[in-house]
């Protein structure tokens, strides 16, 4: 098993430095996030064992009992990303174990997680979430058509302007999942046009988002040429999930 996860790793290591160097990029530029939800703390230190310093998790519960156990098993600690929707009411459990929250898709959750890390005086790394491609079924902040549509900008505005000014958390950039499709080519206007909601944002409100956290398992060579700095990546390291409680074996 862990010779299979290294292996994977060097290979999505090979792809990254392939995507950078097509993209005229230094592979420095592009953090792994080794998404690990729904795997034992097995694979995350084979993972580890590898090189990985950054894993992603999704759920509250399931990380507040492998967080610690791969963490009192590691000689140095790793960063761990939350990258799964968070329920307001659970912003303070999270604060304890993450170190960046990448899905923060409304106002209400960041003054949460803002509240919840100046009480436990720690400055939270985070991503605000966006839905560029208007799926209802997605979260994040609404940006379908932003170039367009006044209305939205007005409204990026106002939310993004709000949050970046929240003591205890530390804006870095946005987050966006592309749609699902076959076609890893469907991706890139969605990655194209987060990175010029990011420069477009940052200089309207006037600060700076260096971070895009975009691109998964078969689309972070796309997300990388259109400047992914961090791209989340889980089946093709860990392989095919099976089922949730997996990771409790
Ligand atoms: C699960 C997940 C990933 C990783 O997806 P893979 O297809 O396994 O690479 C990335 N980002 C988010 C938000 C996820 O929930």
């Amino acid at each position: 098993m862990s010779v299979t996860i290294a292996d994977n790793i060097a290979r999505v290591r090979d792809q990254i430095a392939a995507a950078c160097a097509r993209a005229g990029r230094s592979p420095d530029q592009v953090t792994l996030i080794a998404v690990s939800k729904t795997h034992p703390a097995d694979d995350l230190m084979a993972a580890a064992a590898a090189g990985v310093q950054h894993f992603g998790e999704n759920r509250v519960e399931e990380s507040s009992i492998k967080i610690p156990q791969v963490q009192a098993r590691l000689d140095a600690p790793v960063t761990w990303h939350m990258i799964g929707h968070v329920q307001s009411r659970k912003a303070k459990e999270v604060v304890p174990l993450f170190d960046t929250v990448h899905s923060i898709d409304t106002l209400r959750l960041a003054e949460k997680l803002a509240r919840a890390a100046l009480d436990a005086d720690k400055t939270l790394a985070a991503f605000v979430e966006i839905n560029v491609s208007g799926e209802a079924s997605k979260s994040g902040v609404a940006a379908y058509n932003w170039q367009d549509d006044a209305e939205v900008r007005a409204a990026l505005i106002e939310t993004l302007g709000a949050i970046v000014a929240l003591p205890g958390l530390q804006v870095r950039g946005l987050m966006t999942m592309a749609p699902l499709t076959d076609d890893v080519e469907a991706a890139r206007p969605v990655f194209a046009s987060l990175a010029a909601l990011r420069d477009w944002i940052a200089e309207r409100i006037g600060v700076s988002l260096p971070e895009l956290s975009m691109g998964m398992s078969d689309d972070f060579p796309v997300a990388i040429e259109q400047g992914a700095t961090l791209v989340r990546v889980g089946r093709a390291i860990f392989g095919e999930r099976a089922v949730q409680e997996n990771w409790r074996r």
